[in-house]
């Protein structure tokens, strides 16, 4: 009989990565032995597997440093337009195999690894999670990274560095509990503080009119301290740059005020200031308007503008002369991209810069803004829509509240002249809501301060384009001119091309459902509960229980998909037509092996378009089915009354089969289910797996046709679509790594 390979000797095996240099690997251990000694201050007797983690860490993070400065000195002698991505959320995950990767190390590291008695795959599950993003939206930004810097674009990511990311969900007995994400407490060996790169962030004070103009004053300074992350492209020396803000209070923060007074408390006082990077707000499509998270959003707007702004002005179009810097080319020079509308802000403030501060005229300043900002909308659901009370702008951002108001006067001009006497109209398109409160409709903001708006999928873009907002019609294009939010169509987002894992196997894996509750949020809890709740008595049963498993798998975040989703054979995205507005898990599975059992919603419609409808299990009502069951109106009990087997769930359910201890633990979500159902999913079908060979063809076809779905395609588009720049397979000339 023979040995059992080795993991190392398996991954050795089936590798397609090509054979590892020996002097790589012998370079690679060289420097993990010297990083041990001298960044770790360990040696192999006390060494942890986390020190191995670092020291590898860091040996793969070296080869990135040249590649990084190089990069951006071609930036700055070639002077291309740069992109910039704003985002709230940038969901990366773990870093060091996407690294290796894109820089042809993963053989050698493998090999190196292997050589000095450890395990390559073990030292990678020791790396936390950079889980600064709920979901899609986050995952998204994260992919856009990539696909940037493997197309060779002058990109940069811009967001918050949050101390504590998306929570850790523990299931205790059946229920979820949220950990903090304390992600940082070994340390992050990708970031590298620029403490010399700070900027002022102002809030609350007053507007004073002077002579020269209006003047924010009296405000309360917030330091945004910015964190880099390189962000390798695939194997073509590009290193772009993730650009994360920290909050850090100023060395006087509360001291002029109460210098006489209470030091002590004024130095603990820092903690106010600073926790506005503290936590990510774990919200995904729902909007809780906190002041908290309104001073995040402008945070990280008014740091990047300062530093767009700065960089332009050093730039040959700048004139590299700050006191002679001539705007005009601006637009031509600077593409800003707002992740949803969380970014909005971008728009006001950078109108108060170019007319409060570089004293552009309001037209000039307008055309500059809207010819740079462009926005992605990633929702219709109407408990998404972030809409600010006017009252927390006074309070937090007086100045730009003015300017809000000026933009939708003038806005609201143009609409008048247009359509002469038509009130109704004004007031379906102002940016204000009235109501109590007064409300800014951001995402309003976005589409008339932009030259470009998309959806993240073909139908979502339809949905959006003709019912959620009424300036994208073409009359109002008409009277926009270029300036005004024209329509950009934008097919699927799709995860990060490296994110493929092919070890498929033979497991039978139905993925259900991958829910994370938002704390507080009542019903996704009492949804975990259930689920866990028939796992108990699905999984102990006498007859299935040693058949069939139901299984919920804790604490869904990035790492976990990777494995996950490569392991599943049937992927469902059975949301409501008209409600998902893309979905990218999804796409994932399609490219993994999975069949879809799906709706007509989101990016489901191109990937039956791409495969052929028959290879997925298409079913359910469309859009136009929904909204005709709208207007007829929906009764759940109709349904649970003519299909006897919706009727032994529902019943079961309600008469606590799945919670004996407590049978009324589901009465709230059975009469959710029955009477306040906005997601009609009483609505359902069976469906039921017969034949492998069949189902083996409508995999491979699946898998052939997902090329469309991939972020780097996605990328390419918005390049030439939106921000008027060409991808390239350009690669920037490899670095003259520093010999030791
Ligand atoms: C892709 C992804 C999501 C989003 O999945 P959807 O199907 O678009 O909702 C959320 N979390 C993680 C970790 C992901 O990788």
């Amino acid at each position: 009989m023979s040995k059992p390979l080795t993991d190392h000797e398996k991954r050795k095996q089936i590798s397609v990565r090509g054979i590892a240099g020996l002097g790589d690997v012998a370079e690679i251990k060289k420097s993990f032995n010297r990083h041990l000694h001298f960044t770790l201050v360990k040696d192999r007797n006390v060494a942890t597997p986390r020190d191995y983690y670092f020291a590898l860490a860091h040996t793969v993070r070296d080869h990135l440093v040249g590649r990084w400065i190089r990069t951006q000195q071609y930036y700055y002698e070639k002077d291309p337009k740069r992109i910039h991505y704003l985002s709230l959320e940038f969901y990366m995950g773990r870093t060091l195999q996407n690294t290796m990767i894109n820089l042809g190390l993963q053989n050698a590291c493998d090999e190196a690894i292997y050589q000095l008695g450890l395990d390559l795959e073990e030292l990678e599950e020791i790396e936390e999670d950079a889980g600064l993003g709920n979901g899609g939206l986050g995952r998204l930004a994260a992919c856009f990274l990539d696909s940037m810097a493997s197309l060779g674009l002058a990109a940069y990511g811009y967001g918050i560095r949050y101390e504590f990311g998306i929570f850790n969900q523990k299931i205790t007995n059946g229920w979820q509990v949220e950990e903090a994400d304390d992600w940082l407490r070994y340390g992050n060996p990708w970031e590298k503080a620029r403490p010399e790169y700070m900027l002022p962030v102002h809030f609350y004070g007053r507007v004073e009119q002077t002579h020269e103009g209006p003047k924010w004053v009296d405000t309360q300074v917030v330091l945004a301290m910015p964190y880099d992350t390189p962000v390798p492209g695939y194997k073509n020396n590009t290193v772009n740059t993730m650009r994360l803000w920290s909050a850090k209070a100023p060395n006087d923060f509360n001291l002029q005020e109460f210098n006489v007074g209470d030091y002590i408390q004024a130095v603990l006082d820092r903690n106010l200031a600073e926790n506005i990077s503290r936590v990510l707000y774990p919200n995904d499509n729902f909007f809780e308007g906190k002041e908290l998270r309104l001073k995040q959003e402008y945070f990280v707007v008014a740091a990047t503008l300062q530093d767009i702004i700065r960089r332009f002005k050093s730039s040959k179009f700048g004139c590299r002369d700050p006191v002679r810097t001539s705007f005009e080319a601006f637009s031509e020079k600077v593409a800003i991209q707002l992740n949803d509308t969380h970014p909005a802000l971008a728009i006001p403030e950078l109108m108060r810069i170019l007319v409060d501060i570089e004293r552009l005229d309001w037209e000039k300043a307008w055309e500059i803004t809207t010819k740079t900002c462009a926005y992605t909308n990633h929702t219709v659901l109407p408990e998404a829509l972030e809409r600010w009370p006017i009252y927390m702008f006074e309070k937090l951002l007086p100045r730009h509240l003015q300017i809000i108001y000026e933009i939708n006067q003038r806005h609201l001009d143009r609409v008048a002249a247009l359509y002469p006497g038509d009130s109704d109209r004004l007031c379906r398109m102002s940016l204000i809501e009235e109501g109590n409160p007064k409300r800014i409709n951001m995402a309003h903001l976005c589409v008339v301060g932009s030259h470009a708006v998309n959806g993240v999928a073909r139908i979502h873009s339809d949905i959006v384009k003709t019912t959620e907002f009424p300036f994208l019609n073409n009359s109002i294009n008409e009277a926009f001119e270029s300036c005004a939010g024209q329509w950009e169509a934008f097919k699927s987002k799709r995860l990060r091309t490296t994110a493929l894992k092919v070890l498929k196997g033979i497991f039978c894996v139905v993925l259900h459902c991958l829910l994370q509750a938002a704390p507080g949020y009542h019903m996704a809890k009492m949804i975990i509960k259930l689920f866990t709740s028939v796992g108990e008595v699905v999984n102990h049963d006498p007859v299935v229980g040693d058949r069939l498993k139901v299984i919920f798998l804790e604490n869904y975040r990035v790492s976990l998909a990777e494995k996950v989703i490569p392991a599943a054979d049937l992927s469902e995205q059975i949301s409501t037509a008209g409600t998902e507005a893309s979905g990218t898990g999804n796409m994932k599975f399609m490219l993994n092996g999975a069949l879809t059992i799906g709706t007509m919603d989101g990016a489901n419609v191109e990937m039956a378009e791409e495969a052929g409808e028959e290879n997925l299990f298409i079913f359910g009502m469309r859009v136009e089915d929904v909204e005709a069951m709208d207007k007829k109106g929906y009764n759940a009990r109709e349904y649970y009354e003519r299909l006897p087997e919706l009727k032994q769930v529902i019943d079961q359910i309600s008469a606590g089969y799945f919670s004996p201890k407590e049978p009324e633990l589901f009465k709230d979500m059975v009469n959710m289910l029955m009477n306040h159902d906005r997601c009609l999913v009483s609505n359902f079908l069976f469906f039921i797996f017969k034949n492998p060979k069949e189902w083996t063809k409508k995999v491979i076809r699946n898998i052939a046709a997902s090329g469309k779905f991939s972020s780097d395609r996605t990328i390419a588009e918005y390049a030439r679509e939106i921000w008027g720049v060409e991808p390239s397979d350009v690669k920037i000339p490899p670095p003259n790594e520093p010999r030791e």
